[in-house]
């Protein structure tokens, strides 16, 4: 294949070898680091900003895995690693220095060891659509690949790409999963630092494409608006075609940071009773999480 995209690199925080809740089937999935909102229930801060090489997580690190190179550059070292996550205790800029820089050849030999075990690659995050160029080559290098084309290929996304991006991403992609967390532009803002319309956007335009692979409502009792609006919001759901899968979470406090560890976790009486009001409006199934802890 072309070597034109090496020169392509991706900041990568983490790669889950297998997993089967982020898309069809038993997928690898690849957490891409930075995010282009600050929602205050995030539960990975830690994903959210690339780091600025302070320096502060290089003497709190007791395995001496963390080290400044000669461009003054924070490096990882992750042999050495014993992934105490100390650092990202430490870290004030919402990043962490465990990141491993990919390059699509690199990423695509990484996805032909796991070939045989998996049915699919999904990038996540952070906000995955931050590094565009680099998913597209991805999963441009996956489609051209005789021992990777029977990989399906998905966008884990917050919906704020523009259509503009997700134009140029349609023909290499299979599907998306995309977070609606709220209904009302202000919410939203209030929420993640961001209004909806994007979002709304891109469900619809990927609806329209047939890439909309599921859409995920996260519950938030007494502070998200997604029950106040439920009739909106079911009737919306419904006029997605049937294909479209809903998924709806619950919040809790797992990886939480600041005033939203105040708040109330979503039990699940709650979230039955979420479902059961949306279900006047929505006729499909809808998933609920496994676990409320
Ligand atoms: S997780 Fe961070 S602090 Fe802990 S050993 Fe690894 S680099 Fe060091
Ligand atoms: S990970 Fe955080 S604390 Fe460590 S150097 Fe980067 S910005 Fe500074």
């Amino acid at each position: 294949m072309t070597r034109r995209t090496d020169n392509l690199r991706a900041k990568v925080s983490r790669i889950l070898p297998f997993s089967c809740v982020d898309g069809p089937g038993n997928r690898l999935v690849v957490f891409l680091q930075g995010c282009n909102y600050q929602c205050i229930t995030c539960h990975n801060p830690h994903t959210i900003n690339h780091c600025n090489h302070c320096g502060d997580c290089v003497g709190e690190c007791p395995a001496g895995a963390l080290k400044f190179n000669e461009n003054n550059n924070v490096v990882w070292l992750k042999e050495e690693c014993t992934h105490c996550d100390r650092c990202i205790e430490i870290c004030q800029h919402h990043s962490n220095p465990q990141i491993t820089d990919y390059s699509v050849e690199a990423m695509l030999d990484l996805i032909r060891k796991q070939r045989f075990f998996i049915s699919g690659v999904t990038v996540s995050g952070g906000e995955s659509t931050l590094q565009l160029p680099f998913i597209i080559a991805l999963f441009k290098g996956i489609k051209q690949d005789p021992e990777l084309q029977h990989l399906t290929c998905f966008i884990d996304s917050n919906g704020s790409l523009s259509i503009s991006g997700w134009e140029r991403a349609l023909s290499y992609m299979d599907g998306a999963m995309i977070d609606l967390k709220s209904w009302q532009r202000e919410t939203h803002q209030w929420l993640v630092g961001r209004e909806n319309h994007r979002v709304l956007q891109t469900i619809q335009y990927l609806a329209q494409a047939n890439k909309l692979y599921e859409v995920r409502l996260l519950h938030i009792p007494g502070k998200s608006d997604l029950d106040i609006e439920v009739e909106a919001v079911g009737r919306y759901l419904q006029t997605l075609p049937e294909s479209v899968q809903i998924r709806l979470n619950a919040f809790q406090h797992h990886g939480v940071t600041g005033e939203a560890l105040d708040w109330e976790k979503c039990s699940k009486i709650e979230m039955e009773r979420f479902h059961a009001q949306l279900s006047h409006f929505v006729t499909r199934p809808m998933t609920m999480p496994q676990v409320f802890v």
